[in-house]
């Protein structure tokens, strides 16, 4: 097609998983006319947990310590963003199977629950609710974890969804609001043109009045020609189920000193994740699965909780998590109009619907449901060379 036969739109969102999603919903409830442009890689919200974190994760901690004051500043957000979860789907009748049984992050050794002492008093003092039990307490809490589990830092108000549930509710409801779906197109540039853009893909060039880039880990790459310089990486993730079982693992379990995340969603299966490495693909290929991450998340999973043994894991996969510098990057890039960044930050699909909102209000020019301030884009500014962000002809 040329540009001449372009396609036009008002509004595209670059990106379908759920922070893309939720901002095409929020802009169409708004009477926008919204496109959705997805590659269909295996992302971060089609191969995700479900976990719905509030405490700093220690995972993150041990792997990114230069960007945990990044992560502090969102923190306040977490707990905002479990909430807005809970009434986005009560908003719009979705049963997202979401629950709200607390966190326990586990300790084995006097040194790991120093680590969780330390963090705790850190949280409260950012403004979590979040405690320490002692082996009594713990035991009495979660009957159903290993002998060798000393102590925990419980936080009352993390959770657990159904993440096929949500994805699949939420996608409907924008379908049911006009947005236009376009899967498998992945887009391999923006251009400025005239008072709006071009976005490209092998569908042809599609004109638009606004951008939302909500591309994840390649939203980095996508901003570049506006003078943005986003670290946004895509970090290979593995992954696995368990069969249904009764009611065994009520509470959203992780390790102070080791990668696991334990639990049940309310069809019985156990998820066993935590962040184990997954083998990097090309293109726009699925990352492969790393059997020894497999095989360690499940031994672990089986130290913590003995009673997983007794189950089969009958599913494993990989996706994409994406880091930046522990804070999302929300909002409109206020040196070109009409384009705006939507990435969540650590424990993205918990941000999720909440970056969604904050980004869409900014865009609606209404003040958004949490400050947005500190994860604007703009902290990634740099100085774009003599010529300004490419325009059509520039490029061609
Ligand atoms: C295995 C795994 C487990 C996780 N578990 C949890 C959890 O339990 N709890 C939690 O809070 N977080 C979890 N995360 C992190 C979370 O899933 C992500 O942070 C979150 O899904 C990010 O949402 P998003 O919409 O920004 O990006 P994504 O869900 O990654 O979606 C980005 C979308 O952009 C599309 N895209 C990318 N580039 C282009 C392009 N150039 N053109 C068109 N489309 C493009 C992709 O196809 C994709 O659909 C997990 C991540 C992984 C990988």
């Amino acid at each position: 097609m040329s540009d001449s036969a372009a396609e036009r739109t008002d509004t595209v969102v670059i990106g379908g998983g759920v922070v893309g999603t939720c901002i095409a919903g929020f802009l169409a409830e708004a009477g926008m006319a919204v496109t959705v442009l997805d590659a269909g890689h295996a992302a971060g919200s089609t191969s995700n947990a479900g976990s719905l974190h509030v405490q700093m994760q220690s995972r993150f901690m041990r792997l990114y310590p230069d960007r945990v004051p990044g992560l502090e500043a969102q923190l306040p957000l977490y707990p905002l963003a479990v909430r807005f979860w809970a009434e986005l789907g009560t908003r719009l009748g979705l049963d997202f199977e979401l629950k709200l049984t607390g966190g326990l992050m586990v300790a084995e050794t006097p040194e790991q629950l120093a680590f969780l002492e330390t963090k705790a008093a850190r949280e409260r003092e950012i403004g979590l609710d979040v405690e320490i039990l002692g082996s009594e307490a713990v035991r009495q809490m979660a009957p159903y974890l290993g002998p060798a589990i000393i102590g925990a830092e419980l936080c009352r108000n993390e959770g657990k969804l159904n993440p096929l549930a949500a994805n699949r509710g939420l996608a409907g409801w924008t379908r049911g609001l006009g947005v236009l779906w376009r899967r498998g197109v992945h887009v391999t540039d923006i251009v400025a043109d005239g008072d709006g853009y071009v976005v490209h893909s092998a569908i042809g060039p599609l004109h638009c009045r606004q951008v939302i880039i909500a591309a994840a880990w390649d939203s980095g790459r996508l901003a570049t020609p506006f003078g943005l310089a986003i670290p946004s990486i895509a970090e290979p993730l593995n992954i696995a189920i368990t069969e249904p079982a009764q009611p065994l693992i009520g509470h959203l379990v992780q390790h102070a000193d080791r990668m696991i995340t334990l639990k049940q969603l309310a069809a019985g299966q156990i998820v066993i994740g935590g962040g184990w490495p997954a083998r990097a693909a090309e293109g726009s290929a699925a990352p492969g699965l790393e059997l020894d991450s497999l095989v360690a998340s499940a031994t672990l999973g089986l130290h913590v909780v003995p009673a997983l043994g007794l189950l089969r894991i009958i599913r494993c996969w990989a996706g994409n998590n994406t880091v930046v510098d522990g804070r999302g990057v929300l909002g409109r890039v206020a040196t070109s109009p009409g384009l705006a960044i939507a990435i969540p930050g650590d424990a993205g699909y918990t941000l999720g619907p909440l970056a969604a909102r904050m980004v869409a209000d900014d865009i609606l020019g209404r003040v958004p449901i949490a400050d947005i301030e500190a994860f604007r884009p703009e902290r990634f500014n740099v100085a774009l060379p003599a010529q300004a962000a490419p325009t059509r002809a520039a490029r061609t």
